[in-house]
């Protein structure tokens, strides 16, 4: 029953049947924070696992020019309230910073999808899937 395939993608460009899912998303860290993206094949039911995790090198030349001003001016403006606050920085994910990508497994192309629910909820329909239907909702 698993190996039931109830939908087909055949890239237009590549030929190949095979799509892969990207999670790309940010953690917050002050001026160490972090991009991440996890990634893995779609699966038949329209739910993905990511089978890969790596972290997105910055472009380190972009470092440390827009920083210093940003950071002076909070101190000064500041002196009310405790200083070392602002030296601590707590991980956390930035839920706005996450995004989705689908691709072509063969040529990376990039598909447009949807979800089947709102807010990025439930499973994702890649446009040029068989079983795609546009504007069902519910
Ligand atoms: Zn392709």
């Amino acid at each position: 029953m698993n190996d039931y395939q109830p939908w087909e993608f055949t890239c237009k460009t590549c030929g190949d049947h095979s799509l892969t899912v990207t999670h790309i998303w940010a953690i917050l860290a002050g001026p160490d924070s972090e991009s991440w993206q996890e990634w893995g094949p779609l699966d038949a039911d329209h739910l993905w696992q990511f089978e890969f995790k790596e972290k997105v090198e910055q472009d380190k030349d972009d470092k440390g020019k827009v920083e210093r001003g940003d950071f002076g001016e909070f101190a000064e403006d500041d002196s009310a309230s405790k200083p070392e606050e602002f030296e601590i920085f707590e991980q956390e994910s930035d839920p706005e910073s996450d995004e989705f990508y689908v691709n072509c497994a063969g040529c990376d192309r990039e598909i447009e999808f949807g979800w089947s629910q709102p807010d990025r909820g439930g499973r994702i329909f890649p446009v040029e899937c068989s079983d795609f239907i546009p504007g069902e909702r519910k």
